[in-house]
C-alpha cells in the first residue's frame, strides 16, 4: 500500500512539473486529423508488477496510437510467421527519419527493422496473409483487448481516413517495396490494414496495460498466463530500445535508458523489464517526430524511480 502511494506520488509530481513546462513542440499536421489535438493535454500512467496502476492528467483520455500499434502488429507477425520473418524486415536501428524513402532504395526494398513505416507496413502484409483486412484488423483488436484487459479499445476511423486520403509517402513505400515481391497482397489491401492499425485510439492507462507481457518475460503478471515466449519478449524489448524511436532512439537510451516506442499521437510507450510498464501523451513532437514532452517526463521518472536498464 505504501509502495502504491509512493508511485502515485511520484506520478503526480512529474504531472505536475510537465504542466509547468511551455517547451511542447509541435503538433503532427500531416495527417490533417492529429492537427486538430490540443498540445497541452498530458496524460501519465504506469503498471508494476504487482498490477498497481498510477495515473495523472489526461490517462483516461484515448488517443492516437499512431506507431506504439506497431509494436503489437510486430508481436502478432512473430506469432504467426517466427523467425520467417526476419527475411523480410531487417532489425538495426535506421538513424533515419521513420518515412525514410532514399534508405528503402538503397537496402533494395528490405527495410532497416520493424517500427520504421517500411518495415511495418511490410509486417501488416505479413499478418494480413491468408485473410480479410477486416479479420486482420479484428485480430489486432482482439490481441489488444485482451492483453490490456479492456473490450472498450477501438479504432478511430476519422483518423484512418484522414491518413488513408493523405498518406501518400506510405504509398509509394509499399509501392516500392512491392517491386521487390517484399510486399505479397495488393498494396491498397496492405495499406488499409497499417493506416487503420495506426488509428486505434487507447488511452495511457490501457497502453500501460497492455504492455505488460512485455515487462514481465512475456507473462500476464496478474494471471501468471503466458502470451509469447519469454525470448521473444526480450527480442521485442530490444528493438524498442534500439529503433522504437527512428533516429531519436539513441537519444531515449541515453536519457531514458528503457525499451520505449513511440508514435506521432504523441504516445510513448516504454518498458522496464520485471518492474514496470508505462505510457504518457504529451501530443507536441520534436524534429523526428517522437513526443517531445513526453520523453521528458519518461526521463524524469525514470531518474525517480532508477528505471534505466543501464544501472542505477
Ligand atoms: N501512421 C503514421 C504514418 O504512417 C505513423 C508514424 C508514426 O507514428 N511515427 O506516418
Amino acid at each position: 500500500m505504501a509502495q502504491a502511494q509512493a508511485m502515485q506520488r511520484v506520478v503526480e509530481d512529474v504531472v505536475d512539473e510537465m504542466r509547468q513546462r511551455s517547451d511542447r513542440g509541435e503538433v503532427a499536421s500531416y495527417i490533417p486529423e492529429l492537427a486538430k489535438i490540443d498540445p497541452r493535454r498530458f496524460g501519465l500512467a504506469v503498471v508494476d508488477a504487482e498490477g498497481r496502476v498510477a495515473t495523472g492528467g489526461d490517462a483516461e483520455e484515448p488517443f492516437s496510437i499512431q506507431s506504439i500499434s506497431k509494436v503489437f502488429t510486430l508481436t502478432l507477425a512473430l506469432g504467426k510467421v517466427g523467425e520467417r520473418l526476419w527475411t523480410r524486415v531487417g532489425r538495426e536501428p535506421s538513424g533515419s527519419p521513420f518515412n525514410s524513402i532514399v534508405q528503402l532504395e538503397n537496402e533494395k526494398g528490405i527495410p532497416r527493422n520493424p517500427f520504421i513505416n517500411a518495415g511495418a507496413i511490410a509486417v501488416s502484409d505479413v499478418i494480413l496473409a491468408g485473410h480479410q483486412p477486416r479479420e486482420t484488423l479484428g485480430e489486432i483488436l482482439h490481441f489488444l483487448r485482451h492483453v490490456a484487459d479492456d473490450p472498450a479499445i477501438a479504432i478511430d476511423n476519422d483518423v484512418a481516413a484522414s491518413e488513408q486520403r493523405t498518406g501518400f509517402r506510405n504509398l509509394a513505400l509499399a509501392n516500392y517495396m512491392k517491386s521487390f515481391g517484399v510486399i505479397e497482397n495488393p498494396v491498397h489491401l496492405t495499406l488499409g490494414v497499417y493506416f487503420h492499425h495506426c488509428a486505434i485510439a487507447m488511452s495511457c492507462r490501457q497502453l500501460a496495460m497492455a504492455a505488460r507481457f512485455l515487462a514481465h518475460s512475456g507473462r500476464d503478471p496478474s494471471s501468471g498466463h503466458s502470451v509469447i515466449p519469454a525470448e521473444r519478449a526480450r527480442r521485442i524489448n530490444a528493438l524498442m530500445l534500439t529503433c522504437g524511436h527512428y533516429d531519436g532512439s539513441g537519444e531515449f537510451a541515453f536519457r531514458v535508458g528503457i525499451p520505449g516506442k513511440s508514435g506521432v499521437g504523441g504516445g510513448i510507450l516504454g518498458v522496464v523489464p520485471g518492474k514496470a510498464s508505462v505510457a504518457v501523451w504529451a501530443p507536441g513532437l520534436d524534429a523526428s517526430g517522437n513526443s517531445r514532452l513526453g520523453r521528458i517526463a519518461l526521463e524524469a521518472l525514470s531518474r525517480r524511480l532508477g528505471w534505466s536498464i543501464f544501472g542505477a
